[in-house]
């Protein structure tokens, strides 16, 4: 079971593993793209937090519908309507509900890729976000399927999505802006698939605590 207070947790989480990883992210971004993914991130989850104060104690979807029209209107480039999307889908899952059970949270996480999915149009080995939060939504599905907890579910999606984060480093680009490059985006990590795997690991710090 996940509550409403792990989810705004989770999102403080994500906000401070944005700050701490900002240079990082825009770093990556520098060299297959426009040096700018940290500084999107860093705007749009500063913007988020100004806004958990508003949403404290509304249920699980009202708070994910905040953080997506929150992206959306605040982050520009290709990562803000992708994620605002991926959260848009996820709030619609948890509408009305205080707690989340394993199922729910799966059906949450594949909602979330889906609409990625259905936005950016990426397919698996693209070397984008997709990369990351599809082996994840796979893996958490199989070992709920193996009878675990959020917990252990989320511990084995979150380990698995670093190995996944390792993989985009040798793929070809075939979407946004390291796609440009062709085959001299071979060799870099991605910084989508770099921030997601970064999301998954504060909400799996979020379902610890
Ligand atoms: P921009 O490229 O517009 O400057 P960002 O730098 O913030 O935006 O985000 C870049 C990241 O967005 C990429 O590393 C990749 O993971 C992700 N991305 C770009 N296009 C797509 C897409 N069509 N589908 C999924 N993810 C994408
Ligand atoms: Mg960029
Ligand atoms: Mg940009």
């Amino acid at each position: 079971m996940v509550t409403q207070a792990q989810i705004l947790q989770w999102l403080k989480i994500f906000e401070s593993e944005i700050e701490q990883n900002k240079e990082y992210l825009t770093n990556l971004d520098a060299a297959i793209g426009d040096a700018d993914h940290g500084i999107n991130m860093s705007r749009g989850f500063k913007k988020v937090m100004s806004q958990l104060p508003t949403v404290t104690h509304q249920d699980i979807g009202s708070i994910l519908k905040t953080v997506s029209m929150t992206l959306i209107s605040s982050v520009g480039g290709a990562s803000g309507p992708l994620y605002g999307t991926l959260f848009l889908k996820a709030s619609s899952v948890a509408a009305g509900k205080q707690e989340l059970t394993t199922q729910e949270l799966l059906e949450l996480l594949q909602a979330g890729l889906d609409g990625v999915l259905q936005r950016g149009k990426a397919q698996l080995e693209d070397k984008t976000m997709v990369d990351v939060l599809s082996p994840a939504v796979v893996a958490f599905r199989q070992a709920i399927e193996e009878g675990k907890d959020s917990l252990a579910a989320m511990q084995q999606a979150v380990a698995i999505s670093e190995q996944a984060l390792e993989n985009t480093k040798p793929m070809l680009a075939k979407k946004g802006r390291a796609s440009y490059l062709g085959e001299r985006s071979i060799g870099h990590q991605d910084p989508g698939a770099t921030s997601s795997y970064l999301m998954l690991r504060s909400l799996l710090k979020s379902i610890k605590d």
